[in-house]
């Protein structure tokens, strides 16, 4: 664990149209956001998600091609790569009001996203590609 102090906070949105994790990856690398708090609402016109199966190692992919609400995303900003990287997960409702979610990948598409980030100041935490999860983790 690393003590970090609050930084900047930025709100904004993205377009529609726009892939939430471009846009988002984009945004913090412009403004060299190395380590911070991101959560968001809003709606998709589809949304690609993935699942990581723990005894393959391997995340599965599912696209969703349908309007959904966002109900919740959530997530992470660290360093990979010694780039900003998001870490996102978010859970969407669907027009029976039931719920589907998990780890964002590319392709979900924005019809409306309201965003907040929560900069954070301090050494940034890095992911490193760890043997035991088959996972990128923190590592110090
Ligand atoms: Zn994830």
């Amino acid at each position: 664990m690393r003590e970090f102090k609050s930084g900047i906070s930025y709100k904004g949105r993205l377009e529609k149209g726009v892939d939430i994790v471009e846009g988002i990856s984009a945004l913090i690398k412009a403004n060299n956001i190395k380590a911070g708090i991101i959560e968001g609402i809003g709606a998709v016109s589809s949304a690609r998600l993935g699942y990581f199966n723990q005894g393959k190692k391997v995340y599965e992919e599912k696209i969703f091609d349908e309007n959904m609400e966002i109900v919740s995303l959530t997530g992470n900003i660290s360093l990979k790569d010694g780039e900003p990287f998001p870490h996102l997960h978010a859970i969407f409702s669907r027009r029976d009001f039931s719920n589907i979610g998990g780890h964002l990948l590319f392709q979900t598409i924005v019809y409306a996203f309201e965003f907040v980030i929560f900069a954070l100041d301090g050494e940034p935490l890095k992911r490193e590609f760890d043997e035991d999860t088959g996972l990128y983790i923190w590592k110090d």
